[in-house]
């Protein structure tokens, strides 16, 4: 989680204003359709909607709105839980909430759920701050909520509501119920009952699959792996480990997080991270390498790079799909347990649809309805997990119960309307595994197409250019869950 300060809170702002004025001159310059040419016009249409979203007379509260999410923040990352004796953070409790031992899960899950139930009145307010806050902004603008304004933020240059309102329904007929079939599979493996709330994100009696090798034999599978995997993947890695771009291990001092970025005066990727043992060392080697190799393969032309324009629902499929075209390699980390690494991967990834979809839909009724309570709210969410996860029982569970359970989620606070960027870039990445599954290097090939295409057209366009269908198409939805269904059933 990246932390702002109060400097940042209030610059950011006074920032966007200057880059605001530049869109102006742009847009005013007999050049516009030059440069259109040059850049693309999903990039065009990307900064009108930028425009439509900011004035000058916004600035004060763009500033008390940051701050308020750096408020946030601050609560979550300053937690200190005891856990027998010993303080931990909220991230680092989360390794005994997905423990083994049923009973020690279940344990953690109450100290973490007696975190968020002894701060809820004050994340309520921050959240209810927020909201008042984003749809004033709104409102000065002209809109008649922050939902219009929030999807101008997120650069939704090619899709509407509609449109993701027709994928929410896709989501709760026909893919929940798969999913729903997924979940009791893991029941059974997991000899429960009945799945509860603690035994979310767990996949097996053994516990968690974690790798066999020490960083630097981490880093060296990343390299027979991507030697192997192609050409490009070849040079990109050898470049990477030439141009020590990797900061991944652990050491005294050193910032959390991890994430790719980029050195822009060299035009190379650089990917920060903090292995710990667990199999996130191994997503460092697939999902962050996916968006390095991107950035890595696409042009180089300081006007012409459209990775400057590119949309996270576009971004995230170079990312997620990369995991899945790694999959082959995962005995190389994993050892004997590869193919548990595979089944975990896929059911977590399958896992991950409704629960996006929820929060996103959450989003669209918070927004949609400013004036709801704090308490309103939490019935909101409440009846969505309902509707999403139905195979969950929440029982005993104060923050769950409470309908809280959505304040543990910083986009939701931090990034409005982020989330469903992630669903409709993994209903993507599923295209691709479904085809590699059949034809290895012909989803190869689309998928250097996505990556060449970068941020150069609209969703829509450049997803039908890889070969790849549109979310929310008509019978999308129905199609992947019939292959993830097939696919599942071989592992
Ligand atoms: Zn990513």
């Amino acid at each position: 989680m990246c932390i702002r300060d109060r400097y940042y809170d209030e610059k950011i702002p006074e920032f966007e204003a200057v880059v605001n004025e530049y869109r102006k001159v742009l847009f005013q310059s007999p050049y516009l359709d030059f440069v259109k040419d040059r850049i693309g016009a999903a990039a065009i249409k990307s900064m009108e909607l930028s425009m439509k979203a900011f004035d000058d007379s916004l600035i004060p509260l763009m500033q008390e709105e940051n701050a308020l999410s750096t408020r946030y923040s601050k609560l979550i990352a300053s937690a200190k839980v005891d856990w027998e004796g010993e303080e931990l953070n909220l991230s680092l409790l989360r390794k005994y909430m997905r423990h083994e031992n049923r009973k020690i899960r279940k344990k953690a899950w109450a100290t973490f759920s007696g975190f968020f139930e002894e701060h809820q009145q004050e994340i309520d307010e921050i959240y209810d701050q927020l909201v008042k806050n984003r749809t004033k902004q709104a409102r000065m603008l002209g809109f008649d909520n922050y939902i219009e304004m929030g999807y101008c933020r997120m650069n939704r240059n090619s899709y509407s509501r509609e449109e993701i309102a027709e994928l929410r329904e896709q989501i709760k007929k026909v893919y929940v119920p798969f999913a729903t079939k997924i979940h009791e599979n893991r029941r059974k493996r997991l000899g429960a009952d009945q799945l509860c709330y603690y035994d979310d994100c767990v996949y097996f009696t053994q516990g968690a699959t974690a790798p066999i090798g020490t960083p630097e034999e981490i880093l060296a599978g990343g390299q027979k792996m991507y030697s192997e995997l192609s050409e490009e993947t070849n040079a990109f890695f050898q470049m990477m480990m030439d141009c020590e771009l990797f900061d991944v291990l652990g050491r005294k001092n050193k910032a959390t997080g991890g994430y790719m970025t980029e050195i822009p005066d060299y035009g190379v990727p650089f990917i920060f991270a903090n292995f710990n043992g667990t199999s996130g060392d191994i997503d460092v080697i697939t999902h962050e390498c996916g968006h390095a190799f991107q950035y890595f393969i696409s042009g180089k032309d300081p006007i012409s790079d459209h990775n400057r324009f590119i949309t996270m629902d576009i971004a995230e499929i170079h990312s997620m799909s990369m995991e899945f075209f790694a999959e082959p390699w995962m005995e190389l980390f994993f050892g004997e347990r590869g193919n548990d690494y595979r089944k975990m991967h896929l059911e977590d990834t399958i896992a991950f649809i409704p629960y996006g979809t929820m929060v996103d839909e959450f989003q669209h009724i918070v927004y949609g309805n400013p004036d709801l309570t704090p308490r309103e709210r939490r019935q909101a969410w409440l009846k969505l997990e309902q509707e999403y996860r139905p195979h969950m029982d929440v029982t005993g569970c104060g923050f769950m119960e409470t309908g809280a359970y959505w304040q543990r989620q910083h986009h939701i606070f931090e990034m409005p309307f982020y989330y469903i960027d992630y669903v409709l870039a993994q209903l993507c990445a599923f295209q691709f595994k479904i085809k590699m599954d059949t034809n290895f290097q012909e989803a190869w090939g689309q998928y250097m197409q996505l990556c060449r295409l970068s941020g150069s057209g609209f969703y829509p366009d450049m997803l039908k250019e890889s070969g790849l269908n549109i979310p929310f198409e008509k019978d999308c939805i129905r199609e992947i869950v019939n292959e993830l269904e097939l696919l599942y059933q071989k592992m």
